[in-house]
């Protein structure tokens, strides 16, 4: 059984049902909470805290921080509001234009549930393509190049789709890197970048927004954009998933290579 300031603290968290203070005690309040929940919820309603409407508060807890982490979080489930979960729910607010007060209510749950239908069709990352190599079992990821003729060495670097930054940082061997979770699950990394990007963590960002400039940081032997899909936790080959769009040119080298949209 969830304790008792737990239980305020979900039932403040989910649509309000709890507007006291977070107080560990069962008073009025407390149990006019229960009640509401019950009803909602489809419960009997009476008022106590049994084991029925234990179970139900940890559930839609649970659900909505399963929600929340389809939208690129990233939440231990656990069915209870803490202070992670609840700066998710800001995030989220903030980022789809809703009042931000920490309670899942029926604004933030339409935003939650709304799954936009996220073709697989990603856009490339730069808008000049030269592959210089490609995914096999030791290099799970796309090289993207330049040419000096064609497509200048410092070519922008630009989001293959809609989706929220989840990293933002530096290793010795990916150099300046991002990483971008997109709403159905997959994961697209930018490497090698030649700066830091200025974009942060929870960031929204949309198909062909700038991340940042082709470099060549980290373990690294020439200017290149390392770009890797992952889906379902494993890399896959991202020729399979990219798509050449119209304001988008490919090296005479690499035109049999690639998809058209
Ligand atoms: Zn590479």
């Amino acid at each position: 059984m969830l304790n008792i300031a737990q239980r305020q603290l979900n039932l403040r968290a989910y649509y309000y049902f709890y507007k006291g203070n977070i107080d560990g005690i069962e008073g009025k309040l407390t149990k006019n909470a229960y009640k509401n929940f019950q009803k909602y919820t489809g419960l009997l309603v009476d008022g106590i805290y049994g084991k029925d409407t234990n179970n139900k508060l940890i559930e839609v807890i649970k659900d909505l921080q399963g929600k929340l982490n389809s939208k690129g979080y990233n939440l231990v489930i656990d069915g209870m509001i803490g202070d992670n979960t609840l700066n998710a729910i800001r995030n989220f607010q903030k980022n789809n234009g809703l009042s931000v007060d920490g309670i899942a209510g029926e604004k933030t749950f339409e935003k939650l549930n709304d799954t936009p239908s996220i073709s697989t069709k990603y856009r490339y990352p730069v808008n000049f393509i030269a592959i210089t190599q490609y995914y096999s079992n030791s290099h799970k990821a796309l090289d993207l190049g330049w040419s000096a003729s064609d497509g200048g060495k410092n070519q922008p670097v630009y989001a293959c789709y809609d989706g929220v930054v989840i990293t933002n940082s530096y290793a010795s061997d990916a150099g300046n890197y991002v990483a971008i979770k997109h709403s159905n699950g997959d994961i697209s990394r930018y490497l090698h970048l030649n700066s830091k990007s200025s974009l942060k963590i929870g960031d929204n960002i949309k198909k062909g927004e700038l991340i940042g400039i082709m470099g060549t940081t980290g373990n690294s032997t020439g200017n290149h954009l390392h770009f890797d899909l992952t889906k379902n936790g494993s890399r896959v080959n991202p020729l399979d998933y990219l798509y050449v769009y119209s304001d988008q040119r490919v090296y005479s080298g690499s035109k049999n290579s690639v998809r058209y949209i």
